[in-house]
């Protein structure tokens, strides 16, 4: 799997002794980037290699160090360590700024109960472990690909931008109770309990308001207030945190189930959209279907507490899974996991433009022609690894 070693911790280290020494000086904030590098299973350790690729020309080109050490999560943990999050991992991950993450999961490890299944025990833990309460998605479809998706093209003559933001470690996946019982007449109960706190609900809102800011100053909350005492809060949380604080915002409320349908009539009328963890997780999946390929959708996780440098800990990850159908055959879309290291950098090392460098470079890349084969539409596609040097190749 190129430069990782799945089975040990690996530095991959990129040094200044590295870098040629006629490169052009360019005063840079960050001297190296520490991070953790947990690729996973199947498609995970081949389009992570390409997204380290992709790194280390960018921190040569820009004139600093990478950091970076690999650790086994997932099914590789299982295999490795007996267990889908081993200890060593989490201890990497404390030591480090950021996590990358490939994917985990399969059929390989179908069988095991529940519990043990590699995102359950793998990827939950993660999330709650470092407190990642704000998953970011963009719904990014370029105008080129529009044919990936299954709208009508005329309902996205310009391709999709939007964000959507998911708030993580709260709602119905994380309250209390959580059961299963049988009753004394003998039939079977289960319960699952949604809960929010007002804090919590300002928190992924200050998350969504920064992101809005950043873009068209539009923010639509999507909640269920007619129906869920949760989305009472939610909605008077949001209004009251606006009115006081945001002014300069366009704020819109909208009931899920609406959400679902608007998103599938016109996705652009969103900006930037915020809502708690279920509604997110089934309105980002739909937002992913809209625009077209999994190969192409990254996402963040930002942590409630911050790195050495003062700025969020998150976690970085395709929106996809880990492909099996396709896994081995180098022909997987390096894109998203190139896309989720730039946002690493945008998030966790603050280095927008270098971020917005490698999202130009696999815009250019893509828009040119080079594919692989989940957006050739039939044309000649290329492997994973040319993709990547096709974006390599345009971030000069
Ligand atoms: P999947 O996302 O792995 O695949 C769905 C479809 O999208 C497949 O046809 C696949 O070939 C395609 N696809 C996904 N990523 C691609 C890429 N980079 N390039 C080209 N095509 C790509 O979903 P699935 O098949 O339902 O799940 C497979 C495994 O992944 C399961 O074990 C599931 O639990 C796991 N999973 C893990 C994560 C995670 O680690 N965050 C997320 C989702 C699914």
């Amino acid at each position: 799997m190129g430069d990782i070693s799945v089975g040990m911790q690996t530095p991959l280290a990129t040094t200044r002794a590295d870098l040629p020494s006629l490169m052009p000086f360019m005063p840079h904030p960050i001297q190296t980037l520490k991070f953790a590098v947990l690729a996973g299973d199947y498609i995970g350790p081949e389009v992570m290699a390409e997204a380290l690729r992709v790194l280390k020309h960018v921190a040569q080109l820009e004139n600093f160090a990478l950091d970076a050490t690999a650790a086994d999560v997932g099914g590789a943990g299982i295999d490795h360590h007996g267990k889908a999050l081993p200890d060593s991992t989490v201890k990497l991950c404390e030591q480090s700024d950021a996590i990358l993450f490939g994917s985990v999961g399969g059929p390989k490890w179908e069988k095991l109960p529940p519990k043990e299944q590699p995102e359950r025990a793998a990827l939950l833990p993660l999330r709650k472990h470092f407190t990642l309460f704000a998953n970011l998605r963009p719904g990014l479809l370029y105008r080129e690909l529009t044919d990936a998706s299954p709208l009508k093209r005329e309902r996205i003559p310009d391709g999709i931008d939007i964000v959507c933001i998911r708030e993580l470690t709260g709602g119905v996946y994380f309250g209390l109770p959580k059961e299963t019982k049988t009753l004394p007449d003998g039939d079977i109960q289960a319960v699952d309990t949604m809960v929010y706190k007002k804090s919590e609900i300002e928190r992924i809102l200050q998350v969504a308001i920064t992101t809005a800011r950043a873009r068209k100053k539009k923010l639509c909350s999507v909640d269920k207030a007619n129906v869920l005492e949760t989305s009472v809060l939610w909605r008077k949380t949001v209004t009251d945190y606006c009115a006081k604080h945001t002014p300069d915002l366009a704020l819109t409320h909208m009931y899920v189930d609406n959400a679902a349908m608007q998103l599938a009539r016109d996705p652009n009328q969103f900006d930037v959209f915020v809502t708690e963890n279920m509604f997110g997780d089934i309105l980002s999946d739909e937002m992913a279907v809209i625009c077209g390929s999994l190969g192409m959708l990254s996402s963040a996780s930002l942590g409630a507490g911050k790195n050495s440098l003062g700025l969020p800990f998150g976690l970085y990850e395709p929106a996809g899974g880990t492909a099996p159908d396709i896994a081995g055959q180098g022909i997987a879309n390096p894109c998203a996991q190139i896309l989720s290291a730039a946002l690493m950098l945008r998030y966790s090392f603050g280095l927008e433009k270098t971020a917005q460098r490698i999202e130009a470079a696999v815009r250019q890349a893509v828009t040119s022609g080079t594919r692989t084969g989940d957006i050739a539409f039939g044309k000649p596609s290329v492997g994973t690894r040319a993709m990547a040097d096709a974006v390599i190749a345009n971030l000069g």
